[in-house]
């Protein structure tokens, strides 16, 4: 693999330090970002308004790249997934969701979790590697790039952006950070941090730093009412208790860019969705200022547990709402292509066609780092932008 440092690694702050290490102005920096991020120029040699010696020196001194798209799948809904090839057999997926209102992009921060909680197939995968931070930004590039390429658009197609793909972002901190400068960089996404929302199952001495470092919006995988079935559940509970989650969640309250913590709640059938439970996580609620959402458990090969029936799911809804708790239930989406929660697992079955694809896309960068041209190559194109 070609070492040199790669452009999507870095935010404003890394681009300016690059920029002054090649001999060139601050200000390089901002229009590197700008064409990688905004007009998602992958190309250093098509930057036009870089003098040729620039570009030249920035060429041969480091590289745009992105993981090569494995699949590529579209679900009935429009929800669609692409599976990315991390190295080492690891892929990890990333999820787009189109409403009528918003674009959210589903990104993963890690190459499986260690949290290990048992209604994930993620977890269940166990932890390979933490991502990159130019994996993780990679996948909203990506993304944006090319559904503005696929839908023949000019304007801006991902609104917002959730961390609620593969693995725990706040067990891999810095490069998620970096990431999260990015998506709020106005020379890059510009999002407002409303709009960027991480998930976390709970890593309370993160939890407090996020809240000093860059706030976003913030959603707690909750799961379960009382300590002893989140043991069961979370595994991290037995770390970081409720108690403590709670007092992290109203720290976080005075940095944050919304007045609630959003708690998320898999529905689990026969495990955590009695009255008893609904009527603990009204005390709970009591505690912090906070939103439910109900997710309907995503059922998964060898999972052993079953969705809580609809009706079932509702009453629960309803308890917590009476009680002025409010609460919404999550619509699932891309079921039949496995793009809903929980159901990211990014293994790759076959490696033997990984191996091939890699070898091809391997073969084309090095000639691309030669100086050919994309057009003249004769192999196949994985990179699907440009
Ligand atoms: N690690 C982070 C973010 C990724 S998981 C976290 O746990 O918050 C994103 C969300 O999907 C979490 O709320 C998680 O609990 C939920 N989830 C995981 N597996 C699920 C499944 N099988 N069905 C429904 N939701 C699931
Ligand atoms: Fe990891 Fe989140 Fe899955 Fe738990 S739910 S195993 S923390 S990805």
């Amino acid at each position: 693999m070609n070492a040199s440092p790669n452009l999507l690694d870095m935010d404003a702050t890394a681009l300016v330090a690059f920029c002054t290490q090649l001999g060139e102005k601050p200000f390089r920096a901002r229009q590197l970002l700008r064409w990688i991020h905004v007009n998602g120029q992958s190309d250093i040699q098509a930057m036009s308004d870089l003098a040729k010696s620039f570009r030249n020196k920035l060429a041969s001194s480091a590289q745009i790249f992105a993981p090569p798209v494995l699949k590529d799948s579209t679900a009935s809904d429009g929800t669609r997934k692409w599976l990315l090839e991390v190295g080492g057999g690891n892929a990890v997926e990333t999820v787009f969701i189109p409403e009528p209102d918003r674009g959210t992009l589903c990104v993963s921060s890690q190459a499986g979790c260690a949290v290990n909680c048992s209604f994930c197939s993620t977890g269940k995968q166990g932890f390979s590697r933490n991502l990159t931070p130019g994996e993780i930004i990679a996948q909203l590039w990506m993304a944006e790039f090319l559904l503005r390429r696929d839908l023949n658009q000019t304007e801006r197609i991902i609104s917002n952006v959730v961390m609620m793909g593969m693995g725990e972002p706040l067990l891999n901190y810095e490069p998620v950070l970096t990431a999260l400068r990015l998506m709020l960089d106005d020379n890059a996404y510009g999002l407002s941090r409303r709009r960027v929302t991480l998930s976390t199952s709970g890593v309370v001495p993160m939890i407090e730093r996020l809240a000093r470092d860059l706030p976003v919006a913030l959603a707690v995988s909750l799961h379960a009412s009382n300590d002893r079935l989140r043991d069961q559940l979370v595994p991290l509970n037995k770390k970081y208790p409720i108690k403590e989650l709670l007092t992290a969640c109203n720290f976080y309250l005075k940095y944050a860019p919304r007045d609630f913590i959003t708690f998320e709640y898999c529905m689990l059938d026969g495990v955590n969705d009695f009255d008893t439970h609904a009527y603990e996580l009204i005390k709970l609620a009591e505690q912090v200022k906070c939103k439910f959402n109900l997710i309907p458990f995503n059922p998964f090969e060898g999972s052993g547990l079953k969705r809580s029936p609809k009706q079932r799911i509702e009453r629960f809804a309803k308890i917590l709402t009476d009680a002025g708790v409010f609460t919404t239930i999550r619509k699932t989406r891309g079921e039949d292509i496995d793009a809903a929660c929980g159901q990211l697992a990014g293994a790759i079955q076959d490696r033997t066609k990984l191996a091939q694809r890699t070898l091809k896309f391997t073969a084309k960068r090095q000639l691309l780092n030669q100086g050919v041209s994309s057009n003249d190559l004769n192999v196949e194109t994985i990179r699907p932008y440009s």
